[in-house]
């Protein structure tokens, strides 16, 4: 499982000053339709020993080298497309300032960072800005032996691809009641139906397994010539095998400087390259999933299975990290005063867990990311998948913060703060405070809020019903909420001062109240958990600290915001509102809980909301984010033998990072 950066969701935006505007963010590489391309840094890898370094190198190549896998899984000619595209892009001669140019290169663009033609989150097939006409002239004026054989016998197929809208419309169609294979055109099957697929699978399942395989893992379902539907398995010497064996390749040298238990751990994730063996596979996460102690870790193989209908195909993905000491300590500190938090917290003494324990998550440094995991990429990771593994043998859940800095980092100049944000001195905080404060409230929620409290005897967990995940994670946020705003976070030193509170605050009843609504269709209520849980913190303590203007409307040149007049009232009102979730849930008053929701986390006011639309929309920020990587390489002494593995300094475009890696770490045949 994998966790996304919802834009907006933790009011991630920041900004220095309104003359910084319109200045080139540093850290956005390149910018085109809804897409904002990042560079991540890799803090600490300096540091790291040369044995590790060396690991990171070798986990990082293997990540690399499946990425024409991915490619293919999402739509059987995607390969074809890319390199005809690419060919095009590195042979053409002619004009390179037209609009139609323009348009090639943008849907080219797009088509990288979808790993395919289908939209990487809408799962639509891009509609080229450029007509089948400039396209075949373009084509035309390519020598033609700059394509190979089989990309010139595919061009009609290519070319009805990219121009017909009827066909391959959707990558993934998910509507009920439709055969999902036959309208869905990702490659995970071939010639066969949903049902002959369903069946296919039961056959083999046993439900009375323990331990079950996770079938149809590693493999595309295919109706042979013959009529017979049988697995093409994604293995060395079977489907995908060229590039599995660079990853098996790169794993090898990987696992000669791998120290116990991570030799053995690699060792059976290449064993499952070479078998195709899905025991194997759970053999290795097994092992991985223990290994709670090597520095250098990474996720490489066959892993989510979002992008099949039916939930059996994995798609390929790799990430090659370490741990982020610094951030993995702020964890552990807030995980070993559990007690301490749980012990004054702001609910009825007899709703309090007598002993708590914290937990203490851990936060990695990416170094590299592959396959589906690039350029789009996860801030948070939480395998492995199988739930009998999960269970008896546990799971790394890890946090992402290179990615997560980047993502905060490349916001600071687009507006939003300006927008929304009235007070220079709260802008100024959120610059300097922000990005900690959004950390620990990651933190205190997840390490904290959600473990906190105890239910009264004899009521039962569901009882309230399907308020029931709003109102807890309203909960943990009011936990986080509560005491990101405690001296004892600056006597521990997880703060250097309450400045971080007041950042947060300010910036949680912007979002909650008002900048949210920007992901709601006008005229809709909002639904979604999250949204609801901060939507009715916000209204709820504003309309609770009315009589003391603790937080107000104001309105400047006819522009809607909320500010926050008194923080250590507002800090009050959260404890008090605290105290009252932990009485509903403790009570399992279900009565009391829709009230709460229903009154302020559900209905919007349609002014309100239409204005932050228009506003939002005008500062055109791009919705989705992804990432070029960096790049390594060995320091050699005059013998030849490796002294050292540097990160180039240079950061990479866009454009040059696709054709390198399409000369360099292309492996498959453009049919499979
Ligand atoms: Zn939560």
């Amino acid at each position: 499982m994998k966790r996304f950066l919802m834009i907006l969701t933790a009011g991630i935006a920041m900004i220095a000053g309104r003359e910084e505007v319109s200045a080139q963010n540093a850290w956005i590489v390149d910018r085109f339709d809804d897409i904002k391309v990042l560079r991540y840094e890799v803090p600490g890898f300096d540091e790291l020993p040369l044995e590790e370094k060396l690991l990171v190198y070798y986990l990082a190549e293997s990540a690399q080298c499946g990425r024409d896998i991915i490619f293919d899984q999402n739509f059987k000619y995607n390969l074809a497309i890319r390199r005809t595209l690419e060919t095009v892009y590195t042979h053409y001669k002619g004009d390179r300032t037209t609009h139609d140019w323009a348009m090639l290169e943008k849907y080219l663009k797009k088509v990288w960072f979808a790993n395919g033609i289908h939209h990487h989150y809408s799962n639509e097939k891009f509609r080229p800005e450029f007509t089948k006409k400039y396209f075949m002239k373009v084509v035309k004026s390519v020598p033609k032996d700059a394509f190979d054989e089989e990309l010139n016998s595919l061009r009609d197929v290519v070319v009805d691809a990219i121009f017909d809208d009827k066909l391959y419309a959707t990558r993934l169609n998910q509507t009920e009641g439709q055969d999902l294979l036959l309208t869905s055109c990702g490659n995970y099957y071939e010639g066969v139906t949903q049902a002959e697929a369903e069946a296919f699978y039961a056959a083999m399942e046993d439900p009375n397994d323990p331990t079950p395989i996770s079938y149809g893992l590693n493999s595309k379902l295919v109706k042979d010539p013959d009529g017979v539907i049988r697995e093409h398995v994604w293995k060395i010497g079977g489907m995908y095998s060229p590039a599995i064996e660079k990853v098996v390749y790169w794993l090898e040298l990987a696992k000669g400087v791998a120290k116990e238990p991570q030799k053995q751990i690699i060792a059976e994730l290449i064993e499952h390259y070479r078998t195709g063996d899905l025991r194997s596979y759970d053999k290795f996460n097994i092992l991985w999933a223990q290994d709670n102690v090597s520095n250098v870790d990474f996720v490489n193989g066959f892993t989510e299975t979002y992008g099949d209908p039916l939930g059996n195909k994995a798609a390929w993905e790799s990430i090659a990290n370490f741990v982020d000491k610094s951030a993995t300590h702020r964890t552990e500190v807030i995980s070993e005063n559990a007690q301490w938090f749980e012990d004054h917290s702001p609910v009825n003494p007899a709703y309090r867990k007598e002993v708590v324990k914290g937990v203490s998550a851990k936060v990695i440094t990416a170094a590299m990311l592959g396959g589906e995991c690039y350029p789009a990429t996860p801030i948070g990771i939480n395998l492995p998948n199988a739930d009998w593994i999960r269970r008896d043998y546990g799971s790394k859940s890890v946090t992402i913060d290179n990615i997560t800095n980047a993502y905060s980092k490349s916001a600071e100049g687009d507006g939003f703060l300006e927008e929304f944000m009235l007070r220079e001195e709260d802008r100024e905080r959120i610059v300097k405070y922000g990005k900690l404060a959004d950390d620990l409230m990651t933190d205190l929620h997840e390490c904290l809020g959600h473990g906190s409290g105890q239910l009264a005897p004899g009521v039962s967990p569901g009882a309230l019903g399907s308020y029931r995940s709003t109102l807890e994670e309203t909960r943990a946020d009011l936990y986080a909420l509560y005491y990101l705003g405690d001296p004892k976070m600056v006597e521990l030193g997880l703060i250097p001062n309450l400045d971080v509170a007041k950042a947060e605050y300010a910036k949680y009843m912007m979002n909650g109240a008002m900048t949210q609504l920007s992901r709601v269709e006008l005229g809709k209520n909002v639904e979604e958990s999250h949204m609801r849980n901060r939507k009715l913190v916000a209204d709820w303590c504003y309309e609770h600290g009315k009589a003391d203007k603790v937080v107000e409307w104001v309105t400047v040149g006819g522009e809607s915001y909320i500010v926050v007049n008194d923080f250590d009232k507002l800090r009050t009102l959260f404890g008090q509102l605290l105290g009252e979730l932990q009485r509903i849930k403790s009570e399992g008053d279900y009565e009391a809980g829709k009230a709460l929701v229903e009154a302020y986390a559900v209905k919007v006011d349609l002014k309100l909301h239409a204005e932050v639309v228009k506003r939002y929309s005008a500062l055109n920020i791009a919705p989705y984010s992804g990432f070029v990587n960096v790049r390594y390489e060995l320091v050699h002494d005059a013998s030849g033998n490796v002294t050292d593995v540097r990160i180039v300094p240079q950061v990479e475009g866009y454009v040059a990072q696709h054709l390198r890696y399409a000369k360099d770490y292309s492996f498959l045949p453009t049919m499979n």
